[in-house]
């Protein structure tokens, strides 16, 4: 008789980021064996309660390091991209090894930016994440930092954990890092820095004025900084966000199951839809225009589309349907957008009138310069 396979609906899917510092030893830079194993127990353990399971990994670097006896982290781009190529490999290896034992086939899955600049790449990746998912696959992501170029670089594991997790839609995005939350300064250094259990909306997060320091460890690229910009692009998303303690991954169990740990920061009530979230997210802005106040106040405030009379000034080259920053006089990023105008066009028509359009560039043109569907508020 053939055998049933009966597959419960996926619940919901995590993803979970684990950065340099924890999962190597902090003198030697060796791989911290238990704290890896301890991923992959609890990962397993979620994906048989049913959750889809994403695990972002960092570690080709300082793996790498560790492996060619390196005592600091290489500061040319080349040996850089050579020490990840042999790190990257070293840390697979250890991740399948584990996983294998607990019967829970992993998948390798190595982004760099531009994969998700091409709308169609996107789809691509997102496809791929949730067939891998629905096979009961874990994908062990990292940035492909061997062919990365450092104009197209996500640069940091906390950003393309919060892409990612953003992309496929996650319940929740843990940050596993060296501290066990987030604190008002770094608890290091500042006796008195308070921890911060809760953040409800980036507005409560930007009141207090959090000392974020510079960079964590000599061998991550992470810090306070680069999670704050995560929690950014995650809330925004629908995403719930947790940073928490990287020693004690059986932690994110303990969440899930309600317990107060770590630092959380809620999902924003109303996320970004999926293609402004490419907008924003996806792809890499080719450049800046400067808006009137005028013009600041009907996109962030009224849900208007650009229109030529609100641009003082234009920066960079860029081609139709690019996408675009949008800032206020002094230099803040307010929204991001698709220009139906390039660059060289924009320059002849910015401060008209719509109608004058056709006049000054003497063919027929959009009415607006981006369209509000084609627009989202940073
Ligand atoms: N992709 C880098 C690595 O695997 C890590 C980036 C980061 O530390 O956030 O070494």
């Amino acid at each position: 008789m053939p055998l049933l396979f009966i597959t419960l609906p996926m619940s919901s899917t995590i993803v979970v980021k684990i950065g340099t510092s924890s999962l190597t030893q902090p003198e030697t830079g060796q791989l911290a064996l238990s704290t890896i194993a301890s991923v992959a127990e609890t990962l397993c353990q979620l994906q048989q309660e049913n959750y889809g399971v994403i695990l972002v990994s960092s570690g080709a670097v300082g793996v790498g390091c560790a492996r060619l006896h390196l005592t600091e982290r290489p500061k040319s781009i080349a040996l850089k991209q050579a020490v990840a190529a042999v790190g990257q490999g070293r840390l697979m290896r250890v991740y399948d090894d584990l996983f294998t034992t607990l019967q829970q086939p992993i998948a390798q899955v190595l982004l760099t930016r531009s994969d998700l600049v091409q709308r169609s790449h996107y789809l691509n990746v997102y496809n791929t994440l949730q067939e891998l998912l629905a096979l009961g696959v874990i994908p062990v992501v990292n940035e492909n930092d061997t062919v990365a170029v450092d104009e197209l670089k996500f640069g940091d594991n906390d950003t393309l954990s919060a892409l990612v997790a953003s992309l496929v839609e996650a319940e929740t995005l843990f940050l596993l890092t060296d501290v066990d939350r987030l604190y008002s300064a770094d608890p290091r250094y500042v006796k008195d820095a308070r921890p911060i259990p809760l953040i409800n909306n980036m507005e409560e997060l930007n009141a207090l004025q959090i000392d974020t320091g510079d960079s964590g460890s000599q061998w991550g690229t992470g810090g306070m900084v680069t999670k704050i910009a995560a929690a950014r692009i995650a809330t925004t998303s629908g995403v719930r966000m947790v940073i928490t303690q990287g020693r004690n991954p059986q932690n994110i169990v303990k969440i899930l199951q309600g317990e107060p740990i770590g630092t959380h920061f809620s999902p924003h009530p109303e996320p970004t839809s999926a293609r402004k979230r490419w907008i924003a997210y996806g792809l890499v802005p080719s450049g800046k225009l400067y808006l009137d106040h005028g013009a600041v106040t009907a996109i962030s405030q009224q849900g208007k589309s650009l229109l030529a009379a609100g641009i003082n000034i234009i920066e960079g080259v860029f081609d139709t349907q690019n996408a675009v920053q949008l800032c206020d006089r002094n230099g803040n990023e307010i929204a991001r957008g698709l220009v139906n105008y390039n660059s060289q066009e924009l320059e002849k028509i910015c401060g008209s009138h719509s109608s004058e359009i056709r006049s000054i560039l003497g063919y027929e043109g959009a009415e607006t310069v981006i369209h509000r569907d084609n627009l989202v508020l940073i």
